[in-house]
């Protein structure tokens, strides 16, 4: 059992119109804690008709909910995000007990999940329209935002509470009802902002949550005329599936997938702040987050130095359970996570890379995987092309800067891209020639709620957050007024 202070947090049921319930065939799906591989508890295994339920419901509410003001909508939003910082500490450990991350980044997620809230709780009201002069005298042109209607939100497993708050808050602003799918591994974060969300006042059937396996629920919900919108965070493949089966509806989508993050540094680059940055680019949530430097693209001049201040740090980093005071890397979230990050670095190690932070032991359990720096990176590696999705920094040496540039963009991907350079006239001229979403420059992180983020190429649709997040949620209806 959890020590919370709350223990009405912890929910084993979906929510569906204001009822927690279970799934109507009874069947539940278990949830590990990755620490430990201890069952955490349970949730129920949602079919098509639970989930056609919770369609139905968020379909029934959006008809008040959409009337509602804006006025109205953020007053409800601001005390839900109240709610999540009053009870972060609760919602840390349900966080790192599901999901595995220390408890120090499970706080700092709790923080930036309600940040969506707040910011999207400011937006709400402005969803402004607009007036056109007509082309004659008789005719008036309005042109108002209307809600989408009923919006699916589709979540991964790495930031279980972001995820969730960062297409839910733009959504509810606007004037949407949602139905949540979170992964099946971390499903409990999810119940628990339910559990917040009702407690803010937020009716009934504005927000539904079912849990269980993806297939079924992810068919009902991408087949259903009744959804209008679908928004996914998670891998390219299954959100190209998503794509491909909103097709025949023809559904508003948000995408943000997969990355193949380069981070690049430069001869005249800050060291220092360039290690900082990719301590913290590449080693947050264990490498685990789409967003991470995936390729360490390092000049010549600086690479034996640059690897080597890297490597004192990584090697000084703790590996252990989340909830260990000082850990800064947890487990990862499966074996299969587990299996591929090892299948690169074997790969890896095979074309030539070089292990420079070798370590003696780690602690027992199977999801624990070291953290390392890898020297001699080459293009010929399953690294350099796919998401590592683990606690790896591969180094790749270069000498030019259109060959950082050739090689940085010589990927089907286009979610981040960092780079350190001190030289201002560089900073342009890159920045400019990367082809992603968010550039960063002389920084490790580019999240954050007034930003907009997103990719290009096969890393998304659409932009989540920052002054844009609500036209997510938003139509555009031109309202013709004749014979005036
Ligand atoms: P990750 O690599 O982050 O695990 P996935 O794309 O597998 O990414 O998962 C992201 C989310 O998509 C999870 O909630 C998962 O359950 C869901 N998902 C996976 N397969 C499908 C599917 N066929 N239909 C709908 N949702 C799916």
């Amino acid at each position: 059992m959890l020590k919370l202070k709350d223990p009405s947090l912890f929910v084993e049921r979906a929510l569906i119109g204001g009822v927690w319930t279970h799934a109507a065939g009874g069947a539940t799906v278990t949830v590990d804690d990755p620490a430990t591989g201890a069952a955490l508890g349970t949730v129920p295994d949602c079919g098509a008709d639970d989930t056609a339920r919770a369609i139905e419901a968020a379909a029934e509410a959006f008809r008040s909910w959409r009337l509602t003001t804006a006025a109205e909508r953020a007053r409800l939003l601001e005390r839900w995000h109240d709610l999540l910082l009053e009870n972060a500490d609760d919602l840390a450990l349900i966080m790192t007990s599901e999901q595995g991350k220390p408890l120090a980044e499970a706080r700092g997620e709790i923080g930036y999940g309600a940040s969506f809230i707040k910011w999207f709780a400011e937006e709400a009201r402005r969803g402004y329209g607009m007036t056109i002069p007509a082309p004659t005298a008789d005719r008036r042109i309005v042109v108002n935002k209307e809600p989408v209607g009923v919006a699916a939100v589709i979540t991964p497993w790495n930031f279980p509470n972001a995820m969730i708050t960062r297409k839910c808050a733009p959504a509810l602003a606007a004037g949407c009802t949602v139905v949540i799918k979170p992964s099946e591994f971390t499903p409990y974060s999810a119940l628990a902002l339910g559990v917040l969300a009702e407690r803010a006042g937020i009716p009934a059937g504005v927000i539904n949550i079912v849990t269980g396996m993806p297939k079924a629920i992810g068919a009902a919900l991408t087949s259903s005329p009744d959804v209008r919108k679908v928004s996914f965070t998670g891998s390219t493949a299954v959100g190209s599936l998503l794509m491909a089966q909103c097709a025949p509806t023809v559904k508003r989508l948000s995408l943000e997938l997969g990355g193949n993050a380069p981070f690049i540094v430069f001869d005249d680059a800050d060291l220092d702040a360039a290690v900082e940055a990719a301590i913290v680019s590449k080693f947050r949530n264990g490498g685990q987050t789409c967003v991470c430097a995936n390729r360490l693209l390092v000049q010549a001049g600086v690479y034996d130095a640059f690897a080597e201040k890297l490597a004192a740090r990584v090697a000084a980093m703790r590996v252990g359970p989340g909830v260990e005071e000082g850990v800064q890397i947890g487990p990862m979230i499966n074996a299969a996570a587990v299996g591929k990050i090892a299948a690169h670095v074997e790969d890896a190690l095979a074309h030539g890379a070089r292990n420079i932070t070798p370590r003696d032991a780690l602690p027992a359990g199977p999801l624990y995987v070291a953290p390392m720096v890898l020297t001699g990176a080459t293009t010929a590696m399953r690294l350099a092309s796919e998401e590592t999705f683990g606690p790896v920094a591969p180094l790749f040496r270069f000498e030019t800067e259109a060959e950082a540039i050739a090689i940085a963009n010589a990927t089907p991907y286009g979610l981040a891209a960092y780079f350190f350079t001190e030289n201002l006239h560089r900073a342009w001229r890159v920045g400019e020639a990367l082809e992603f979403g968010m550039v960063g420059l002389n920084t490790g992180s580019v999240s954050m709620e007034v930003a907009p983020f997103g990719g290009i190429k096969q890393s998304g649709l659409g932009r989540e957050g920052g002054p844009t997040g609500m036209d997510e949620y938003l139509e555009t209806k031109a309202f013709h007024l004749g014979g005036l």
